[in-house]
């Protein structure tokens, strides 16, 4: 058994006649930037998630980078983001001179804690970054809610829960990127839409904010060579585009898979005291990007040596939260007290998770975890 964090392999055996055929097309085109299949997969997104606009761009940092110069974030502003992310959600924040602002988490979700956001507003602060962590959707009422009594942008990062839904008080869903004024998601391999090498995207419902982003990503241009504005070359290639359209179709079922393979992690850990599965928050309809534990009472380190032993990979996302690292000691981030964070980066460990996952695997995973853990 050749056990994956996440089994692209496999994933594109099911489809490789669709996938190579596309591929196929377009370099027998020769049209490798732009045409059909780019704007046929930005419309066809555009449907799925239920927005106006879909732009999209060369990775899911540049979609963040874009969409801050998009809203006319300059240095001096705040923007508020929590620390436990990928760092990509806070080095497009310091890369543009903005501060960023560290908000702590929920332990259970893993995702930013509200009265944390109400604390960290300030004059200065212009954005909000909401992460929808591992698949998770924020708890985007009460941060809309926030948010507008600030009169704060809401740019969301979505690059791991693309396909999660949020559902309102009122009963009303919406998926995640669709809510603030500009979502963002990454197509990286291994994300829950993911190409065959990079790419990424940024939505909006707003008409002349999608113009803006569209020129931004384009050298700032409208008109070829009338450059408005500075701005960045941030393509996303066709190869992927034709890859994507065929990989979207397939999203929703992509997801219903690895809420599956939830289903039996969460069923086989379910009585032990050392564990804490993935909590489901009732608005988010979680699409497990990641399946991440909390381990109490056992080393979470001997724990992924010993899985490694047995030849089950495991990821520890993420080994040192944002605040802490290096590349923002400028920022005098260091010091922020973000308790819940803090903890979550010594107990938490992410299994194997991914669309092939089968009950043959599963069960060698969660036998494995529990006889280490005892
Ligand atoms: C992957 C990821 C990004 C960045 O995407 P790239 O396409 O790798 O640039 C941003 N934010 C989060 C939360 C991510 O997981």
């Amino acid at each position: 058994m050749q056990l994956q964090m996440v089994d692209l392999k496999r994933q594109y055996q099911k489809i490789k006649s669709e996938v190579d055929t596309a591929i196929n097309n377009v370099i027998e085109s020769a049209a490798f930037i732009g045409g059909p299949d780019v704007n046929g997969f930005a419309t066809e997104l555009a449907q799925y998630l239920g927005v106006k606009h879909v732009i999209p761009c060369a990775n899911g940092t540049d979609a963040l980078q874009i969409a801050l110069m998009a809203l006319g974030l300059k240095p001096g502003d705040e923007v508020i983001t929590p620390s436990y992310t990928y760092i990509a959600t806070v080095e497009v924040v310091a890369l543009l001179g903005i501060t960023p602002v560290f908000v702590d988490v929920d332990p259970d979700t893993f995702t930013m804690n509200m009265d944390s956001v109400k604390n960290a507003i300030t004059p200065k602060t212009k954005a909000i970054i909401p992460v929808h962590l591992y698949g998770q959707a924020v708890n985007m009422e009460p941060l809309l809610a926030i948010a507008k009594e600030h009169n704060l942008h809401v740019v969301e990062d979505n690059a791991q829960a693309i396909g999660s839904t949020y559902t309102f008080s009122n009963g009303t869903t919406c998926k995640t990127g669709a809510m603030g004024i500009i979502g963002c998601t990454s197509f990286f391999p291994s994300k829950n839409l993911g190409c065959y090498g990079d790419g990424g995207a940024m939505f909006t419902n707003d008409d002349e904010l999608a113009r803006k982003l569209k020129m931004i990503a384009n050298h700032g241009q409208e008109k070829r060579y009338y450059h408005e504005m500075v701005g960045c070359n941030s393509r996303l290639d066709t190869i992927q585009a034709a890859v994507l359209r065929i990989k979207l179709r397939k999203l929703d079922q992509y997801c219903y898979q690895r809420r599956q393979a939830a289903d039996y992690y969460d069923k086989a850990f379910k009585n032990n005291p050392k564990i804490t599965t993935p909590y489901r928050a009732p608005y988010s309809y979680h699409v497990f990007h990641q399946y991440t534990l909390q381990i109490e009472g056992f080393d979470r380190d001997v724990l992924q040596q010993k899985l490694a032993e047995r030849g089950i990979p495991s990821m520890i996302y993420y080994p040192v939260p944002c605040h802490k690292q290096n590349m923002l000691k400028e920022f005098g981030v260091a010091s922020a007290v973000l308790p819940t964070t803090d903890m979550l980066q010594d107990k938490v460990i992410s299994l194997p998770m991914h669309t092939e996952l089968g009950e043959e695997e599963l069960e060698f995973i969660t036998r494995s975890v529990i006889e280490i853990i005892g």
